[in-house]
């Protein structure tokens, strides 16, 4: 991983497939994960399985080989009806174009490779560490968090529940009321040794087929049938072994269970397959102990996380033997989970990378859930997958089906997939806006940009991360009203964040929707385009100052501990040197983007968003129109027309707050012909800030400050804490005389709950106050009854308010110095008003 990526910590409950597939895949991604396995780690369910290639492509990715392991490669087999030994289809699997092919393997061998995986030493990635023997009972997905048996709570950045199918985790996710339920069949698993079978072989020496069975050890797989009962029987363990899988109704006469370790009598198999040939019963005599498990599944769920709680493997998506796939996805989930993770910049992202996630996983494992459905002794195979292809179709729409024509092409989709590389793409920035549903209600794109807009031969790219969200008609409704950008200030400050908490409320401003009902169509409705800036949050080349999350960390916590300007007689010269050291080290990060990080840059790149916006208007135009019966109509044209794009003239609508009303300027500036409308919101002088002596912020913000000392005197003592003498000067006084004492005796504040014991610093009191003048009449109470604590800390309320205080004092300061813009410190921390 690249040193600068934020580490996270993982907990992933669960040591099954899924479990330390995910494991790996997060420590790959450089995150530190404690796995929490309820049984011991010797626990281990005798039983088969096959890995598809999609699945066996992971791993080989991964560099663990499963030839190590002794499975083999399944290239042909026969479907035989289990009474006479008739051969009913002759199957052959074609190898992928990268020489992959379906493996077959066991449980405990597959486990034994990823234990290898996980074990193996990684240096300079993230690390993995297994806890058996320890049962999750409850999940909080908010902060997010396990909950053991012994009522301790664990909490984590992630936590990904891979703990099978009676996990509690799907609830929280998807609501009450989405448990797996039983399919109606349960299955012996069985392992055998060749040696202990070629005995029984022996006794039906003149059947060929089953000859020819014990003559190669090969992975060929049987699967017999009669109605109502399957029998897969393949070979793995370097040829050793014989697995079995042995599918039949559930019968009250018996108790299957959805536990891997539970057993069953043998009688109660012999039973079942007495009337099939008696191979079958010789074969199951041998079996002593055979596994015997409930077979549950569930309909897709369409969602796989809830705040920090992700749900994957079996939790999440349960499904029936036949497609042999249940396993195989996990390790999927792990794959895609592995590249999702990679390269964080910052906690915000998590939410946006299980957005991708979530898109890419959902169509795959709900398309193989539903294929599962369809058992192999089903008389009409063909008619239930073509009614399940058309179920299907709902998580492709306007996308690619032509894997939904038949078995073939859903076999030959499910297995050519490379779920990393998929990931991949699906991250990869494009020259034209191409957009995939994120968040729900969104669209997400990354816009492939240059590095450096004066370049003359294409050199490095950058990616703009873009989102939108739609606007309430079609680009081909006459009330579409094009796209309105939004930045929301910072500078630094993340578009794409702003408008996925804001911008709905933008929006329905924009649209000015209590008109709606009018048929005016010069009332219009706008798509609205949040963005991060280049070099901010989701944009890549991310800029780093830093070698590591770590530093980073040891550099916020030392500017909380030395405080802002006037905290001590050194501390203007202190965090001068402090902004000197923070500029070089971001002037140099290595990723070259620092020099292509200024306001006309972006100007430039917002161009290029709304040239692009104007492509894909005309693009969904004609999409849309495609539909349209009549292409000549008058209508049709008038469409075509409007929702052309103007290219070289697309037009800016925009919207921009604080620094966003800057950039806004600067646009207007350098391309004044390219504006539609702009709206200036907390508008900053531009004169002042190019200057880059923001003066005018600085007397702003006092004369906002004595605002403070006036409104106090007139709200008067019952209504302002902090009143008191007979004027605002006297307010003014009490404030300067507890800056004063507080600079000399900073407030101690005890232990609670989950913080340890901190102080209340002159800092602190600043930062409170200049926190409380973006929205002065909503803030200056809280700020009274702050001081008046301050004044009086003795107090239990007192001690209470001032705790409260300190968690948003420790908020800000980090987020100033390590959130969306690392640049943003250096002017802010210098430029802190002398209250
Ligand atoms: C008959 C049958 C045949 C199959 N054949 C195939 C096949 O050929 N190919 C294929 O790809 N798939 C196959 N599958 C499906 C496959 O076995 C599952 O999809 C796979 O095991 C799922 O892995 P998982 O890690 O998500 O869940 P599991 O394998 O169930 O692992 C869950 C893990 O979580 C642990 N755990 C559970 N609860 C807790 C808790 N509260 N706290 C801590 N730990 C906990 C469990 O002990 C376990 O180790 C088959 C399934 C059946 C029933």
């Amino acid at each position: 991983m690249p040193s600068e990526s934020l580490q996270l910590h993982v907990i992933v409950v669960g040591g099954g497939i899924c479990g330390l597939g995910c494991a790996i895949g997060l420590r790959r991604a450089g995150h530190r994960v404690t796995v929490y396995e309820r049984y011991p780690a010797n626990a281990d369910a005798g039983a088969g399985i096959v890995l598809r290639p999609n699945a066996v492509r992971v791993l080989k990715q991964w560099d663990l080989d499963l030839d190590s392991v002794g499975a083999l490669r399944y290239k042909i087999g026969a479907l035989i009806d289990g009474t006479s030994l008739n051969v009913l289809l002759p199957v052959s699997l074609a190898e992928q174009a990268d020489g992959l092919t379906q493996m077959n393997t066991t449980r405990s061998d597959l486990r034994m490779l990823l234990r290898s995986g996980v074990e193996r030493n990684e240096e300079g990635r993230g690390s993995i560490e297994i806890i058996y023997g320890m049962e999750v009972v409850d999940y909080d997905a908010d902060r997010p968090a396990v909950q053991f048996a012994d009522g301790t709570w664990e909490s984590a950045d992630l936590v990904v529940a891979c703990d099978g199918v009676k996990s509690e985790a799907i609830n929280k996710i998807a609501g009450k009321g989405s448990p797996a339920i039983p399919t109606g069949f349960s299955a012996f698993r069985l392992l055998l040794s060749d040696a202990e079978l070629k005995v029984v072989a022996n006794e039906f020496i003149d059947n060929e087929l089953i000859s020819a069975r014990f003559d190669k050890d090969s992975g060929t797989i049987w699967f017999a049938t009669s109605p109502s009962r399957v029998f897969v029987w393949w070979t793995c363990r370097f040829g050793t072994t014989h697995a079995f899988d042995i599918l039949i109704p559930d019968n009250e006469t018996y108790a299957s269970s959805e536990e891997w370790l539970a057993k069953c009598d043998q009688t109660v198999l012999l039973n079942e397959f007495s009337h099939w040939h008696p191979l079958f019963k010789r074969l199951l005599e041998t079996a002593q102990e055979p596994l015997l498990y409930k077979v549950v599944d569930r309909e897709p769920i369409d969602v796989l996380y809830k705040g920090g709680l992700v749900a994957l493997g079996d939790a999440l998506h349960p499904m029936g033997p036949y497609m042999g796939s249940g396993g195989s996805q996990s390790i999927e989930d792990a794959g895609v989970l592995e590249v999702c993770f990679t390269g964080l910049t910052d906690k915000s992202q998590i939410s946006g990378r299980l957005e991708i996630l979530q898109r890419l996983r959902v169509p795959r494992y709900a398309s193989i859930q539903m294929g599962s459905t369809v058992r192999t002794d089903e008389p009409n195979r063909d008619v239930r997958f073509k009614e399940v292809f058309n179920t299907c179709r709902r998580w492709f729409q306007g996308e690619d089906q032509s894997h939904l024509e038949n078995r073939m092409s859903f076999g030959a989709w499910i297995d050519s997939y490379d779920a990393r590389e998929e990931t991949r793409a699906v991250q990869k920035p494009t020259p034209h806006l191409v957009y995939t549903p994120c968040f729900a209600e969104y669209e997400c794109a990354r816009l492939e940009v240059p590095l450096d807009w004066n370049e003359t031969n294409p050199g490095p790219r950058a990616a703009i991360a873009i989102i939108r969200l739609p606007a309430q008609v079609p680009v081909t409704n006459l009330r579409y009203g094009g796209a309105v950008l939004i930045n929301p200030g910072g500078p630094g400050s993340s578009g794409v964040n702003e408008v996925l908490s804001r911008g709905k409320s933008f929006q329905s401003i924009a649209d000015m929707r209590n008109t709606s009902l009018t048929l005016d169509d010069s009332l219009k409705y706008f798509d609205l385009i949040g963005f991060d800036p280049r070099g901010v949050n989701n944009s890549t080349p991310h800029l780093h100052c830093f070698p590591d999350a770590m530093v980073r960390q040891i550099w916020d916590a030392q500017a909380s501990a030395e405080g802002l300007f006037e905290s001590t007689d050194h501390s203007f010269n202190l965090m001068w040197a402090r902004a000197k050291a923070l500029g070089q080290a971001c002037s140099d990060d290595g990723t070259g983007i620092a020099q292509f990080m200024n306001t006309p840059v972006v100007v430039a790149d917002m161009v290029a968003i709304i040239e692009r916006h104007g492509q894909w208007r005309e693009q969904e135009a004609r999409r849309l129109l495609n539909r349209a019966e009549d292409k000549s109509s008058d209508k049709t044209l008038a469409i075509m027309e409007r929702t052309r794009w103007r290219r070289g003239e697309e037009l800016l609508q925009y919207w921009g707050f604080s620094y966003g009303t800057i950039l806004g300027q600067t646009f207007a500036a350098l391309q004044p012909s390219r504006v539609s409308r702009l709206v200036l919101d907390d508008v900053a002088d531009m004169g002042d800030y190019y200057r880059g002596d923001w003066m005018k912020n600085l007397l702003l913000a006092d004369q906002t400050v004595d605002k403070f000392y006036e409104y106090c005197h007139q709200a008067g003592p019952s209504n302002c804490a902090f009143y008191s003498g007979s004027s605002a000067q006297d307010i003014k006084k009490r404030l300067d005389n507890l800056l004063r004492a507080i600079k000399e005796d900073p407030v101690p504040i005890g232990v609670s709950g989950i913080h340890g014991p901190e102080i209340f610093t002159y800092s602190d009191v600043i930062l409170a106050i200049r926190e409380s003048l973006y929205e002065p009449l909503d803030h200056f109470p809280r700020i009274a009854t702050l001081l008046a604590a301050l004044a009086n800390p003795v107090s239990s309320s007192s001690a209470e308010v001032i705790a409260e205080h300190k968690s948003r004092a420790d908020y800000r300061i980090t987020h100033q110095s390590s959130g969306d813009g690392e640049f943003v410190p250096t002017a802010i921390f210098v430029a802190t008003p002398p209250i």
